[in-house]
């Protein structure tokens, strides 16, 4: 688990939303099933907001799409539709990093364990998700 920070780029299929994140290159990614995550075969990684910068204008480029709870901001690129990146509702300090978003080479290693979203207050709990930042931003102690 122990890894150094890295600062990785990444961003959506069209390149318009394009973000830079500190990270280390071996990070835990949740497989969510719920109905949203389901349907886009989402897989990410969470970080704390502030190791999180959005690139030039890409901000003009996003638009929210939010459900339930309406907890969770749901980003996604208004050109290509791709979520590279959202606001979980399991850590609202937080940033959600779609893997598979990231470039190519900087991520050595992801392991990815399941959320039962279908389940959301169970899991919430029983998984440990709400400290997922830290354990992305930190070296193992
Ligand atoms: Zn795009």
């Amino acid at each position: 688990m122990e890894s150094e920070l890295l600062l990785h780029s990444g961003g959506c299929h069209c390149r318009r939303v394009r973000w830079e994140v500190k990270a280390p290159t071996s990070v835990v990614a949740w497989k969510c099933d719920c109905s949203d995550c389901s349907m886009r075969g989402n897989i990410h990684f969470i970080v704390p907001s502030e190791r999180f910068k959005l690139l030039g204008d890409s901000d003009q480029y996003l638009t929210t799409y939010t459900f339930g709870t309406h907890t969770a901001k749901h980003t996604f690129c208004k050109v290509c539709g791709i979520t590279s990146f959202y606001m979980p509702r399991s850590n609202p300090d937080g940033i959600a990093i779609t893997y598979r978003c990231v470039d190519p080479s900087t991520l050595t290693h992801v392991e990815i364990k399941q959320y039962d979203g279908k389940n959301w207050e169970g899991s919430y709990h029983s998984s440990g998700i709400s400290s997922y930042s830290k354990v992305n931003s930190e070296k193992a102690n």
